[in-house]
Formats: C-alpha cells, structure tokens, sequence
C-alpha cells in the first residue's frame, strides 16, 4: 500500500494541471494515468485553441508537454488504472482517507484525492454498432481515419467533434456525409463555416441511422429523414466507415453512489470549486463539466483542484 499527500486520477490537461500545481506545492503528489494516457486529446488532429501554441500543436506534443511539466517537480506517474475506490475510509490514526485500487492489483491512500477521469465517447446503442465495432465503426477519426483513405465515410453528430472529423476525414476520404439529427449544426460557427464550404462533406440534416449494412463489414447505412413526422423517407447510402462523434459520457461510474453526482453521472462541485460532496476529494475537467469540455478550462479546473487541495490539507494538519 502507498500513501500520498495526493493523489490525481487521470492524465489529460486538467490531471496534469493538478499534478503540477501539487507538485510545486510540496505535496509530492501520485498521479495514476488511467486507460488512456495524455486524455481525450490524443485522439484528436491538432489543438488549435489552447493558448501558448500560436501555430497549433500535435495532440501527443501537448501532453508530453504537460506530463514532463509535471515531473519535473516530482509527481510520480503511474502507468496504471483505477478500478475500485472507497472514499472517505477512516485510517489507522482516525483521519479520513481515500482509496484507490487498481488493476495492477495496487492500493493507493490518500489524503486529498483529486478526480481527473473525463469522459468516453457515446455511441448511438442500435446493434449493428457493436456488430460493426472495428470493421467500420469506429469513435474516432484521428485513431481510425487512416484506413479510409480514398474511399467514403459517414460522421454522425452535429457538434464541434463531428465538424471536427468531417473535416479531419475530407483530407484523407473521396466523400464524406454528415449525419445530423437536427436542421442545424451545434458546432461553432467556425467549424460550421468549414463544413459547409467543403465540397467533399455533404451534410445529411434530419437523418438518424437506422442500421449498418454489410458482409462481415460496413458497406452502407439504412437512414431515416424526418424520423417520426408525416413525410419521413428512408435512404440508403454506400459507406466503408461510419464514424461516432455524438458526445461524451463521464468517466465517474467506480465512484457511483459515493459522490454526488447529475444524472448523467457529472461529478457535482460546489459552485465555481472543485469541492466535491465528499470532503477532500476534488473533481477537474471533463468529469466533472458538462457543457465546456476544453483544454484549457480542463487544465484551470485542474489548477483550482490542487489548490484547494492544499487548502485543505492545511486544514487537517492544524
Ligand atoms: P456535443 O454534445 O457538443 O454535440 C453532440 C452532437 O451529437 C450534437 O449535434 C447532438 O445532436 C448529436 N447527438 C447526440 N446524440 C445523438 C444521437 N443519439 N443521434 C444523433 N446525433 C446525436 O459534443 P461534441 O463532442 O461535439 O463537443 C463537446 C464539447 O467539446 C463542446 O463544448 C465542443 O464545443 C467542444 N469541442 C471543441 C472543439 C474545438 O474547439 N476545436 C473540438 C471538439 C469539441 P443535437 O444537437 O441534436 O443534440
């Protein structure tokens, strides 16, 4: 068993963030980086909007940034994942204590315990997604885009991400359909603008997929225009890929009934702090944020966990 002043959960920018903060705040803090190290970032393109990279920077650049920021102040990184936790456990000296149990068969006890975990990406939940789950489905471009160069790929979604992999996708594919749900796209104007402009990207307003079709792999998908309403009409369209880009989940289900949380399983802090219903447990970052979801408000968050952390540990030792 080891025991730490602090210990981060996740190795985005808002775990990193924290780590360094607790780091330089003497707290020598454990930071365990989870199933996907580097965060949800690393599955994208390029990183455009975080300040301090005027030209862009590559996903895997950022964060190995972030990480030897981190390090260099004395986090340990841990190449494992959290599997188990119980809050709020009363040590051997009668102070609360936090555990972390993973699946390299390890337990961490901590002090402050600072919840940096994200959010994995949805999927739509008909069948022929799992059926179809790597030949041809796939939730993201960056990872899978490669393998369909040439030939041609739906995206389902309206937001930032799915403008996002249409575009990423229309560099590498002969055509790409953009499914949407909506009469309109949520996304930014930006990316709005970009999608529209592309002659490869055709947007498919008030479609929902049906099914996936195909031998062994995804050769088409049975849409639906206008689901539900009077002039509803079922489309067909030829695909060698279809690609999820419909939102995220949050990464909280091992603290699920320990912590508050919405219904969506979004980690509940109190107001604009990372204080969380669970005394020195603080949560950063997509976990606990349904509605930014960036970097840099991922890696403020971050910042403000380790400090109240810190606050907080003052708080017990005196
Ligand atoms: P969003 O939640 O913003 O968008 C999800 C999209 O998927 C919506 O258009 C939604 O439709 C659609 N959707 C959800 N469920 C279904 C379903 N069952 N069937 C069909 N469509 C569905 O998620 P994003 O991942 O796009 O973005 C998350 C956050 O990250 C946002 O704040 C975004 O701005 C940000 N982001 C920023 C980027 C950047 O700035 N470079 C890049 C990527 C993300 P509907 O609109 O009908 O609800």
């Amino acid at each position: 068993m080891t025991h730490t002043r602090c210990l981060i959960l996740g190795s985005g920018p808002a775990g990193y963030t924290a780590a360094l903060y607790a780091a330089r705040a003497n707290l020598m803090p454990v930071l365990i980086e989870g199933p996907q190290p580097g965060g949800q970032l690393m599955i994208t393109t390029e990183v455009e909007n975080f300040p301090g990279y005027p030209d862009g920077v590559e996903p895997f650049q950022m964060m190995d940034d972030m990480r030897r920021q981190a390090e260099r102040f004395g986090t340990v990184m841990v190449a494992d994942e959290a599997v188990r936790a119980e809050l709020g456990a009363t040590a051997g000296d009668g102070h609360k204590v936090h555990r972390i149990f993973t699946d390299k068969g390890e337990e961490y006890e901590a002090d402050t315990l600072i919840i940096a975990t994200g959010a994995a990406a949805r999927f739509l939940g008909i069948p022929s997604e799992e059926e179809y789950r790597g030949k041809g489905v796939s939730a993201c471009a960056t990872c899978d885009g490669f393998f369909y160069r040439g030939k041609t790929v739906a995206v389902v979604g309206g937001g930032d991400t799915a403008c996002e992999e249409a575009g990423y996708l229309a560099n590498l594919c002969k055509k790409v359909y953009l499914i949407v749900r909506k009469p309109y796209l949520r996304a930014s104007e930006i990316m709005q603008q970009r999608v529209m402009s592309n002659p490869k990207i055709e947007v498919l307003f008030e479609h929902n997929t049906l099914r996936l079709t195909g031998e062994g792999k995804v050769t088409g998908a049975d849409l639906v225009f206008r689901k539900g309403e009077a002039d509803e009409k079922d489309v067909h369209i030829d695909i060698d890929g279809f690609f999820l880009a419909i939102g995220h989940t949050p990464r909280t289900e091992l603290f699920k009934g320990m912590i508050e949380t919405d219904a969506e399983g979004y980690i509940k802090t109190e107001g604009d702090s990372p204080r969380t219903s669970v005394a020195g447990v603080f949560a950063a970052g997509d976990c606990a944020d349904p509605h930014y979801r960036q970097a840099v408000v991922a890696a403020g968050s971050g910042c403000k966990a380790a400090l109240e952390a810190e606050r907080y540990l003052k708080t017990i030792d005196n």
